[in-house]
């Protein structure tokens, strides 16, 4: 007997507490009334930056929308992101970098890539036809001073309006973040690479 009135006790509480909680959430989705095009930053330590970008290439591309991508810095090998992806027509996809910096070892040419990148990336920033661009590891052509934020930021926020942006790489210049609508931080709790285990298809790339 007593255990059935508890448990109606706590039934109740539950109702009551969900409605109130439920009040507090459709207010909060009520005052959410902008729609425009938004700057994201995905930065931290953590794996899952870019692959987050992806999944948001995914939805836009499932909304029939037109996305282009630049990859900064990486180069040589090709993913299984891009494999797939480039197989839409609504997908732009460039590399523009030759290999991680420690690997290609000369500044000058890692300048000249990202630059060349840039001049790209700023092309598809002012086309109204692209619903979204992912800049791709661009964070690090700020921390390497291979390009300057305070050049770059005017044109990433002359956008288009209802263009969306998504940047991802560690060390997100604190400017970036300022400027951005939604900025994420990946920790680093864990990794497999660090016990041992080579970067997996389908996982790390
Ligand atoms: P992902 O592309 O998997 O989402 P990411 O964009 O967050 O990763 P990057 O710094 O761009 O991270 O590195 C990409 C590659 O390095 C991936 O293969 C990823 O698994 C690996 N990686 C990411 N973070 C770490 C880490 N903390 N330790 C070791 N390897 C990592
Ligand atoms: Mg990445």
């Amino acid at each position: 007997m007593s255990e059935d009135r508890d448990s109606g006790e706590r039934e109740a509480r539950h109702a009551l507490r969900m409605a109130r909680k439920k009040a507090v959430v459709d207010a909060a989705i009520a005052r959410a009334t902008q729609t425009r095009g938004l700057l994201l930053v995905l930065t931290g330590n953590g794996k899952g930056k870019s692959s987050s970008a992806f999944g948001m290439l995914a939805r836009a591309l499932g909304h029939g929308m037109k996305v282009a991508v630049f990859q900064f810095i990486k180069g040589s090998r090709q993913t299984g992101e891009q494999a797939y992806f480039q197989r839409d027509p609504n997908v732009r996809w460039e590399q523009c970098g030759e290999g991680f910096t420690w690997e290609t070892q000369s500044r000058s040419r890692d300048i000249a890539a990202a630059r060349a990148g840039w001049d790209k990336a700023r092309q598809a920033l002012a086309d109204p036809a692209i619903g979204l661009v992912l800049l791709d590891e661009m964070t690090y052509l700020f921390k390497y001073g291979y390009l300057d934020l305070a050049e770059v930021l005017p044109l990433l926020q002359a956008r288009p309006p209802m263009q969306h942006l998504v940047i991802t790489g560690r060390a997100a210049p604190q400017a970036l973040m300022d400027a951005a609508d939604t900025v994420s931080e990946i920790a680093d709790i864990k990794h497999a690479f660090r016990a041992g285990v080579a970067a997996q298809a389908g996982i790390d790339r």
